[in-house]
């Protein structure tokens, strides 16, 4: 496969289907309901914690308010208790293993050599950051499947750097991280 077909690729299993398809209040007419969907914008925001980022540009069906101070809160509600799939988590593992061993073999080298091969734990960087599309790819494959079969994850947002993910066909909900 050439260079080009694999980023493609890869790009698009890392691509979101932004989009939101769950009820919210609105503050302003008191109408309940899913809101309306007008596309996502870019967020550069870095979450920590359980700080909540909405992407959706969500309206009101009736009075058109902007309801991403609703859709924050909706977040922290419904993915607070959802926990990391297991593969999930055994990636991350693996991940900060192999980050870890990576970076004592460089410490050793550079103690015990204490000469220009002091430039290895450099040549180190370069093998860890070549793992990182993989690991995100192994990652986004954790959204190709769902219990009811027919998955369609649906990106909501992020819980402070968690994905947070809702199957529209089953509303199962799914946290992920990379
Ligand atoms: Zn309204
Ligand atoms: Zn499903």
């Amino acid at each position: 496969m050439k260079f080009k077909e694999r980023l493609a690729g890869y790009r698009q299993s890392m691509e979101h289907k932004h989009g939101w398809g769950v009820e919210l209040d609105c503050p302003a007419c008191g109408y309940r309901g899913v809101p309306v969907y007008r596309g996502w914008s870019p967020g550069y925001a870095m979450g920590f914690g359980n700080k909540p980022t909405i992407y959706a540009i969500l309206e009101c069906p009736r009075c058109a308010r902007d309801l991403e101070p609703e859709a924050s809160s909706r977040l922290v509600e419904l993915f607070s208790d959802v926990s990391i799939p297991r593969a999930n988590r055994r990636l991350l593992a693996c991940f900060f293993l192999v980050s870890a061993l990576l970076v004592v073999a460089a410490i050793l080298i550079f103690a015990l050599t204490r000469s220009i091969l002091g430039i290895m734990p450099l040549l180190f960087l370069a093998p860890m950051l070549a793992l990182i599309p993989v690991f995100n790819r192994r990652v986004a494959a954790i959204r190709q499947s769902c219990e009811c079969g027919s998955p369609y994850y649906i990106f909501m947002g992020m819980l402070g750097r968690a994905y947070c993910f809702r199957c529209s066909n089953c509303g199962r909900l799914l946290k992920l991280r990379d």
